[in-house]
């Protein structure tokens, strides 16, 4: 059995319980991916229901689950899921509701403090962070695994296996950068911060952080929060009409 409370991984072995601190893993490369340690999402209010351990407490404590209800479909599942007997529900307790509260609330200063580290250094601004992290990109081999993974880039003819010149002549590296720029300017106004290219990447270059590094400043001039179902067009695709606004 395995738990997560209080800051700390908690283990049921046979030998007894063990408990590690999560600070301690991360600063260790083992807890949360870095791009999770960035989110501003830790309840997902944008999911039709958010399940977790937030805000159970006293007698329930590690037996229960915490349900939010986000829209009308989360209500209409949890309904019927309540309606079939296949779950016992009862009101939270406020004052579970209330640490709910305040757990979120500090989970989003650390997540604003590990922005503030990943982000520094750079003005945000697409050919200043490829700059920053040229040296890690000099690494890349072009296996094409971040885009491959990236929910973002799905067109079925990708412009970068296109007929033509070869970005990178056979037995060469790295890439091109024009690889990660195209990429960048194709897609960067809608990463979520998925962090699925980092995981990938046989290189370990943190492609993750690098657009999450170019998108905060799409957010910052653009307003636009990729990932919460807004019906406003992309901001590059909509450019004219945004640009109006500034
Ligand atoms: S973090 Fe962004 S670029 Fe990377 S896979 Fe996710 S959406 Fe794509
Ligand atoms: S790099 Fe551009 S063309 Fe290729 S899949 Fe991604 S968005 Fe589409
Ligand atoms: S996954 Fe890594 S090595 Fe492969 S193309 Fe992307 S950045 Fe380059």
């Amino acid at each position: 059995k395995e738990e997560i409370a209080k800051g700390k991984l908690i283990m049921e072995t046979a030998d007894g319980e063990k408990a590690f601190k999560i600070d301690e893993l991360e600063e260790q490369g083992m807890g949360r991916r870095e791009n999770c340690q960035r989110c501003n999402l830790k309840i997902p209010s944008n999911a039709d229901l958010a399940l977790g351990n937030w805000g159970v407490i006293g007698p329930l404590a590690g037996k229960a689950t915490f349900v939010e209800v986000f829209s009308e479909t989360g209500a209409d599942v949890l309904g019927k899921v309540i309606d079939a007997g296949l779950i016992a529900t009862e009101e939270p307790n406020p004052k579970g509701v209330k640490i709910r509260e305040n757990v979120n609330n500090f989970m989003l200063k650390e997540s604003q403090a590990k922005k503030e580290i990943d982000y520094a250094g750079t003005t945000g601004d697409i050919i200043d962070v490829f700059y920053q992290y040229e040296d890690e990109f000099s690494k890349c081999m072009k296996c094409y695994g971040c885009r491959e993974a990236c929910p973002l880039c799905f067109c079925e003819d990708c412009c970068l296996e296109a007929e033509g010149p070869e970005w990178v002549p056979g037995g060469y590296t790295p890439a091109a950068p024009f690889f990660h720029l195209t990429r960048l300017v194709h897609m960067v106004d809608a990463c979520t911060n998925c962090g699925q290219c980092s995981e990938v990447c046989p290189c370990e270059i943190p492609v993750a952080k690098v657009w999450s590094t170019v998108n905060n400043k799409v957010r910052e001039v653009y307003g636009y929060i990729p990932g919460m179902g807004s019906d406003d067009p992309l901001p590059f695709t909509d450019h004219v009409s945004k640009a109006k606004k500034l």
